[in-house]
């Protein structure tokens, strides 16, 4: 394939940085970076985090304007790509300028998700919190004295509420599954944080959906109602998808792309919240949602597309959340299949077999890292291994 110009669709994390990787791998041709949000890319955590306390959205743009022009990137802000004609090598966005038609030779999914909006009566009474007009939205009804719902016992949601709390809110988080944050965590991290945030003065119902939502209070399934005159819907995502499925492409649980990322047309490639890569290290396929993931992933497609390379993503996965002062970090991918071991107060290490897949750390940063150097090597990682890096002498060194 002949490289000469580059589209990027979505300009959130991943997408921008896809941009800049190709600039720093040394190509020199046309990139044009899609964006349908307005203003510069910016980063995300925040938005559930220091951003709902400080306010300050220019803290969190990733590059000035001025980047831009320096690196000769094609910057297309408020404009959404709305079809990829693949048969003309061209997608079809349209923006400020009108309905464009544009040539790539290669072209980047970076899409991202939206969230889940799950079988509820009244969700338009719902607020999201997904982009930075969302959490702006949030923060303005958090000037007034408030009793919140948050649905979804997730990161999102409990981040949210861990920060509502510390603003004086009233906050109760309803969640379907009995556990917090059941599918990133162990049981014994869920059991953990359910108590911190009970500590904090946060209502948690688990193991009820809710149901309906009215202006001042949610129904849950078993007929309950929370009291509420603000609901966020913090139900999980579903990834952008949909643009890769009216042009073609395989499509099972976001974009399916192979160990190099490149989906069913070789043209296009896709990464982060969109991209369901096959992944070397256990042979599935996956989807990730993290900044390190979609950023990862953007230089590996910009690094393969540059040098002809075809180099599969085995980067380990890794995972932080803050909330309130705790900061809760993963390094590697565990499940609800493994074997759970507590090292110490805050440290748990999953094992699927033998082998240590992943270790969850609480404020103790200096364990994580190693955690993930260890995790990231090819040899299997052995709990003595883990449990020697986690030995208070050892954390004392970190
Ligand atoms: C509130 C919040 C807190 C988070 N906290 C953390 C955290 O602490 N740690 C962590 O690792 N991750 C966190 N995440 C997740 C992380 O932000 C995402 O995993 C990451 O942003 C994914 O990057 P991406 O490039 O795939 O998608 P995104 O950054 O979501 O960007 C996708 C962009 O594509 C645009 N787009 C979609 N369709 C089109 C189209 N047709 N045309 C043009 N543009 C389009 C969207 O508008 C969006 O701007 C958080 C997310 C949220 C919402």
């Amino acid at each position: 394939m002949t490289l000469a110009s580059v589209i990027i669709i979505g300009a959130g994390q991943g997408g921008l940085q896809a941009a800049i990787s190709l600039r720093q791998e040394g190509f020199s041709g046309a990139i044009t970076l899609i964006g349908a949000e307005p203003g510069l890319p910016y980063q995300r955590p925040p938005l559930s985090k220091a951003y709902l306390l400080e306010g300050k959205a220019e803290a969190l743009t990733l590059r000035p304007e001025s980047f831009f022009r320096t690196k000769d990137i094609t910057y297309l802000t408020e404009t959404r790509v709305e079809g990829i004609d693949r048969a003309a090598g061209q997608v079809i966005a349209y923006g400020p300028q009108g309905t464009m038609r544009l040539g790539y030779d290669a072209l980047v999914l970076a899409t991202g998700a939206r969230n889940l909006r799950p079988p509820i009566e009244g969700l338009e009474h719902a607020l999201d919190l997904r982009t930075l007009a969302d959490a702006a939205r949030l923060r303005a009804a958090l000037a007034t004295k408030r009793r919140i719902a948050v649905i979804g016992g997730g990161f999102i949601g409990l981040e949210f509420a861990a920060m509502a709390r510390k603003l004086g809110h009233g906050v109760s988080v309803i969640e379907a599954a009995p556990r917090l944050m059941a599918r990133a965590v162990s049981p014994a991290i869920s059991a953990h944080f359910a108590r911190l945030h009970q500590d904090w003065g946060t209502e948690l119902i688990l193991g009820h959906a809710a149901t309906r939502i009215a202006p001042d209070a949610v129904t849950l399934a078993n007929g309950g109602t929370v009291p509420a005159d603000l609901v966020l819907l913090a139900a999980g995502v579903r990834p952008n998808s949909d643009l890769a499925e009216a042009a073609g492409l395989v499509v099972e649980n976001g974009v399916r792309v192979d160990a190099t990322l490149r989906s069913s047309d070789p043209a296009i490639f896709a990464l982060g919240d969109c991209a369901c890569f096959l992944d070397p290290r256990t042979g599935a396929h996956i989807r990730l949602e993290s900044v390190q993931a979609a950023t990862d992933q953007a230089r590996l497609i910009a690094a393969n597309l540059v040098r002809g390379t075809s180099t599969a993503y085995g980067a380990l996965p890794w995972f932080w959340s803050d909330q309130a002062d705790i900061k809760l970090q993963i390094a590697g991918l565990g499940g609800n299949d493994c074997t759970d071991i507590l090292l110490q107060d805050g440290v748990v290490a999953r094992l699927r077999g033998p082998d240590v897949v992943a270790v969850e750390t609480l404020n103790k940063p200096g364990i994580h890292i190693r955690a993930r150097k260890l995790l990231a090597g090819n040899d299997p990682v052995a709990l003595d291994q883990i449990s020697a890096i986690a030995a208070p002498q050892a954390a004392g060194a970190a």
